[in-house]
């Protein structure tokens, strides 16, 4: 896919028309139209591709939304909700002839609540001042994106957003409970409960995950959990980035849940230790961060036992942080792997798959092999005990082609994490980014599937158009649905 051309693809005439519709619904300076304005959000965190939107709205309580949705139904212009534009699947880009309604605004926490150990926040929340907020009560907000400064619960939610805890604590949809949205015809719908369950269909667990294609959050109801009395990891190095794959697995097999099992390898470590000085050992071919938590005696019990898994499947040299200012150093370096890769290429494309854990030794050979096939350098970053990867291609978009060719290299390394079992994505969500790759995992009939549920929700295909499930036509064209005498099985599907 060639990244969109970086330009308004809108007539003045219709953007004055949405202007004029949405201006009397919100308070001054919430609809931005002038280019100055509007080209801060033009894309996400994969830069790589553009489209300037023709209005941004920015409401601040639930009653705009509603007002701006039904108006944009009536006048039938393209929705994309939009947290802080830190996704990497392109899953906020604008629609070109589309609204970008940014929940920057709806940025308060209702409720800390110690009793249920839950708290009440507004979409544009960031995920790290949820965690900030309970504190006091010792209590934390426990999935943990590395970009949980910035990125917002709202944005969490649309991508069922993981982290390096999710190993133990579960991923955004295990850590929700309630999420009130309001569908393209204004309607406010309420999914889940203040309790683990709810009557009916988990529609909660659907929506989660759902890249703003179903509704827009305006409330989420988040579990919090006790921070844990003691936290200890341990960094061990690997002469060898399969005994290092290799020994992930033997740590989950050996019984034990770390609440984080993430891997790096030379690259990264090289990339990221002069940056943070996290006290990386960058002489390893990889390294893996264990971290053990809760009470003194099970973390002390814990860290031992990993120990011993580690040195028997081949660590060279293991080191377990003394305190927590050490313990927070070594994720430093974990944490600030994306950015880091700016250090050392102008620039990089991060991948997201997730394969079966045993795989990830055979798996890491073979992107080794890719780096040759494409002529491009890649830094692994993993959360290895999801078996999630996070490979870094790094390239120069200024040098021709190269662009293309990190392009064709995620590609493929998304086809072999489904080769071995594995899928598309493990946590930055389809969006744009991987929407051909849809067509690799999922039949013709089960992409039907996922698009009748959209319609379900949203029958004018309003929200979030065009991303995250391709149509046949697409996959088609893309080579990867079956074309008999140059007729396609599904030729006469409607786009939605
Ligand atoms: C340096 C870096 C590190 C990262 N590390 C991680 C990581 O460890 N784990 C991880 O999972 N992700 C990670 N990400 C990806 C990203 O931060 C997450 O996907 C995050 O959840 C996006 O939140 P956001 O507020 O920025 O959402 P945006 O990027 O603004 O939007 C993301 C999607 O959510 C939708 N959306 C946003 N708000 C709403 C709403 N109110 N209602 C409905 N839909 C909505 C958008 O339409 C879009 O489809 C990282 C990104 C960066 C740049």
């Amino acid at each position: 896919m060639n990244a969109p051309a970086n330009v308004p693809t809108f007539t003045l005439e219709r953007q004055r028309q949405v202007v004029a519709a949405l201006r009397p619904l919100l308070p001054e300076g919430a609809v931005l139209f002038n280019e100055e304005d509007t080209r801060p959000y033009e894309c996400d965190g994969l830069a790589a591709y553009r489209q300037l939107p023709m209005v941004v709205v920015l409401p601040q309580n639930e009653q705009q939304v509603i007002a701006v949705l039904k108006t944009c139904r009536d006048l039938q212009a393209p929705i994309v909700p939009r947290g802080a534009g830190t996704g990497l699947s392109g899953g906020a880009m604008p629609i070109a002839d589309g609204v970008v309604l940014s929940t920057a605004r709806l940025n308060k926490i209702l409720q800390v609540d110690a009793y249920s150990r839950t708290a009440i926040v507004q979409p544009g929340v960031r995920n790290l001042a949820i965690s900030d907020a309970a504190a006091p009560l010792n209590l934390y907000y426990a999935p943990d994106p590395s970009s949980q400064i910035a990125c917002t619960i709202g944005g969490n939610v649309a991508e069922n957003s993981g982290g390096v805890h999710c190993l133990k604590y579960g991923l955004t949809v295990h850590n929700v409970l309630r999420v009130r949205m309001v569908t393209i015809e204004g309607e406010v719908v309420e999914l889940g409960s203040g309790a683990l369950d709810a009557a009916g269909l988990d529609l909660l667990a659907l929506f989660i995950g759902s890249e703003g294609m179903l509704g827009v959050v305006t409330e989420v109801t988040v579990k919090l959990v006790p921070k844990p009395q003691v936290a200890r990891v341990i960094m061990a190095s690997f002469d060898d980035v399969v005994k290092g794959g290799d020994a992930v697995a033997n740590v989950i097999a050996a019984g034990i849940i770390p609440a984080g099992l993430e891997m790096m390898d030379k690259t990264s470590s090289r990339m990221v230790e002069p940056f943070v000085k996290a006290g990386y050992d960058i002489d390893a071919e990889a390294i893996l961060l264990c971290e053990s938590d809760g009470l003194p005696e099970e973390v002390e019990d814990e860290i031992a036992r990993m120990s011993e898994v580690l040195k028997s499947s081949g660590a060279t040299a293991i080191a377990v942080s003394q305190n927590d200012l050490e313990r927070l150093r070594f994720w430093s370096g974990r944490k600030n792997a994306f950015p880091a890769a700016g250090r050392i290429s102008p620039d990089y494309y991060c991948m997201d798959g997730t394969i079966p854990r045993k795989r990830l030794a055979e798996v890491l050979v073979r992107i080794t092999e890719m780096e040759q096939k494409y002529g491009l350098r890649c830094a692994n970053v993993f959360h290895a005990g999801d078996g999630n990867l996070h490979p870094l291609i790094l390239f120069d978009a200024n040098m021709p082609g190269e662009f293309e060719r990190a392009e064709a290299f995620g590609a493929d390394i998304l086809e072999l994490c489904v080769e071995v079992g594995g899928t598309i994505t493990g946590e930055h969500g389809v969006g744009i980014e991987k929407i051909n790759s849809m067509c690799v995992q999922f039949t013709a009939a089960e992409l039907d599937c996922f698009r009748g549920v959209k319609r379900a929700f949203d029958t004018a295909f309003l929200l979030n158009p065009d991303k995250a499930i391709p149509t046949l036509h697409r996959c088609a064209e893309f080579g990867r649905m079956h074309v008999k005498n140059g007729q396609m099985k599904f030729a006469d599907l409607p786009r939605f």
